[in-house]
C-alpha cells in the first residue's frame, strides 16, 4: 500500500537519525519562528544567506524571527557565486560564535591559507548562535558542518530542489584540492516553501530532477551489491524513497514549466533521498557510479565556457550513462559465464593495485584507485562463490534489474523533458573523455558496482564498449 504525503513524512521522520521536523508547503517560510523556538528555545539565530537567497526569502525569515521575539542576526555572503570550500567554512564558524567582523574578514582574504580541519571542533555553549541556513546546496553544507563543529544542530529553508544534500548526513566541502565529504548529522528541522522553491532559476530545479533520478540506476547498483553480499538492501532506507521514485519522477515536463506541485515531488524525493541515507547511515541509497563521473568532474575542477558545471548537471551526465551499460548488460546470457576461466583470468591484489596507479598516475588524487582497490579486493574463492551465484540466478535477478533501472532512451528522453543535459557535451564532456572516465569510475570507490561484477565475470568490455560504438548511446 502506497502511503499519502502526510503519512510519507511522518513515516520518514520515524526512521530519520537527526531531521525530526520537515515542513512543507506553500507560503511555509511563515512557520520558521514557531519551529525555531521548539528546537532551540532561548537561543540566539545567526540568519546566513547570500546576494541571492537574501531578497528571495532571508530577509521575510530575519524578520519573521526578529517580529517573532528571537534574538537575530543576518550574514548575507557577498559574491556573486562561490563553491564549498574551506574557507567559507572557517567563515561560518565564526558565524556560529557571533563574530560578524571575524567571518568577513576571512571572506574577504583571496590568500586565505586553511585552517587544520581536525582543530574546527569546540565545545558546544548556549551562548553560541543557532544557524538558519537561507539557500542551496552549498550554504546549507556550510551551515551543517560549522554546526557540528560547535555540537549543535540548525535549521534550513531551502531555496531550489537543487540537491539532496538537504537532508543527508555529511557536507561535501573542498579541502586541500580535493573534494570531502565530512560527517556531520543532517538538519533537525527543515521548512520547504514550495513558493520559493518553485521559483528558483530553471537550471537549479532541473538539476535536482537528475541528482533525484540518478536513484534510478544507483538502486540497481545497490540491488547488485545485495545480490553478491557486499552490502545488503536496508528495508527502510529502500523503501522510504524508492517506492515513490518513478512517481516523483513522472512529470519532467510539468517540472520544466516551473509547477509547484510538480517540483513540490522533486524537492520531497530529494529530501526522502536525504532521510535514506540517515536511515542507512551511508550514501548507498542515493549514489553509486552515476555520482563518480560528477566526483571525477569536481576533482579535476572540470569547467563549461569557464563555469564549474552543477551537481546535478554532471549527475545526469553519469546516470543517462549508467542507464546505457545497463541496457547493454541487459543483452547479455550470463548463465554462459565460464567460471573456471574468470576465475583464473582474476588478477591478484599487487596487479590490482598496480592498475589503480596507473590509471590514477595524472589524477589530482594519484593513490585514490589503490587505496580505493585494496579496500574492495576480494579473492578468487570469494569471486568463485559471486560468479557461481550469478550463473545460476541471472534471469532473476535480470527481470529485478529491469523493473528498476530505466532504459537509456527514456532517462534521456526525461532529461530532456526537464531542462537537465542530455548528451555529455552539454556541460562540456566529450564522448571520448566520458569513455576514458570508466576506468577511475571502477576504481575510485570501495563501493562494490556494476563495473566491479563485469570485472568479475568477465563482460566488463562488452557492457562499456558498445556504448561508444557504432549504434551505441554516446556513439563516438
Ligand atoms: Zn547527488
Amino acid at each position: 500500500m502506497k502511503k499519502n504525503f502526510q503519512e510519507r513524512i511522518a513515516h520518514a521522520l520515524s526512521i530519520s537519525t537527526d531531521t525530526k521536523i520537515f515542513e512543507m508547503g506553500r507560503g511555509d517560510a511563515v512557520k520558521a519562528p514557531a519551529v525555531f523556538q521548539k528546537c532551540f528555545p532561548g537561543r540566539k539565530a545567526m540568519v546566513v544567506a547570500d546576494i541571492h537567497t537574501w531578497p528571495v526569502l532571508g530577509e521575510k525569515v530575519y524578520a519573521l524571527l526578529r517580529d517573532a521575539g528571537v534574538v537575530t542576526e543576518k550574514y548575507i555572503i557577498d559574491k556573486e557565486v562561490f563553491h564549498a570550500e574551506w574557507k567559507y567554512v572557517e567563515m561560518v564558524d565564526r558565524l556560529v560564535e557571533g563574530d560578524l567582523a571575524g567571518a568577513k574578514r576571512i571572506e574577504d582574504d583571496a590568500q586565505h591559507q586553511e585552517a587544520d580541519a581536525e582543530k574546527a571542533f569546540v565545545p558546544a555553549s548556549d551562548d553560541f548562535y543557532i544557524l538558519v541556513s537561507v539557500g542551496s546546496g552549498v550554504i546549507n553544507d556550510l551551515c551543517k558542518l560549522c554546526s557540528h563543529h560547535h555540537g549543535q544542530s540548525y535549521l534550513t529553508l531551502p531555496t531550489a530542489a537543487s540537491v539532496d544534500g538537504y537532508s543527508s548526513f555529511g557536507a561535501s566541502i573542498s579541502y586541500q584540492h580535493s573534494k570531502q565529504t565530512f560527517s556531520c548529522p543532517a538538519p533537525v528541522a527543515i521548512i520547504a516553501d514550495t513558493d520559493i522553491i518553485a521559483a528558483a532559476p530553471k537550471e537549479m530545479t532541473a538539476a535536482g530532477y537528475a541528482d533525484l533520478a540518478a536513484k534510478v540506476p544507483a538502486g540497481a547498483e545497490w540491488m547488485i551489491a545485495d545480490f553478491v553480499g557486499s552490502e545488503p538492501i536496508i528495508p527502510e532506507a529502500w523503501h522510504v524513497l524508492q517506492d515513490y521514485l518513478d512517481d516523483f519522477l513522472s512529470r519532467p515536463e510539468a517540472v520544466a514549466a516551473g509547477d509547484p506541485d510538480a517540483i513540490a515531488d522533486i524537492f520531497e524525493g530529494l529530501t526522502l533521498s536525504g532521510i535514506a541515507m540517515q536511515a542507512a547511515r551511508s550514501s548507498r541509497p542515493a549514489s553509486c557510479c552515476d555520482h563518480l563521473f560528477s566526483h571525477i568532474l569536481d576533482m579535476t575542477e572540470h569547467r563549461y565556457n569557464g563555469k564549474l558545471q552543477s551537481h546535478g548537471f554532471q549527475v545526469a551526465v553519469g546516470t543517462m550513462t549508467m542507464c546505457a551499460v545497463f541496457d547493454e548488460l541487459f543483452k547479455l546470457d550470463l548463465t554462459q559465464i565460464d567460471v573456471d576461466a574468470c576465475v583464473k583470468a582474476w588478477p591478484t591484489l599487487e596487479q590490482e593495485q598496480q592498475r589503480a596507479l596507473e590509471v590514477f598516475k595524472d589524477f589530482p588524487a594519484p593513490r585514490l584507485g589503490y587505496t580505493q582497490i585494496t579496500q574492495k579486493y576480494e579473492d578468487a574463492g570469494e569471486v568463485r562463490r559471486q560468479l557461481e551465484k550469478l550463473k545460476a540466478e541471472w534471469p532473476a535477478l535480470k527481470e529485478k534489474l529491469q523493473g528498476q533501472v530505466w532504459p537509456f532512451a527514456r532517462m534521456q528522453a526525461a532529461f530532456k523533458a526537464a531542462g537537465a543535459p542530455y548528451d555529455p557535451s552539454m556541460i562540456g564532456v566529450s564522448r571520448v573523455q566520458l569513455r576514458d572516465m570508466f576506468p577511475k569510475v571502477q576504481l575510485m570507490r570501495f563501493r562494490y558496482n556494476l563495473l566491479d561484477l563485469a570485472k568479475r565475470g568477465g563482460f566488463y568490455d562488452a557492457i562499456v564498449n558498445p556504448v561508444f560504438a557504432k549504434g551505441g548511446a554516446w556513439e563516438i
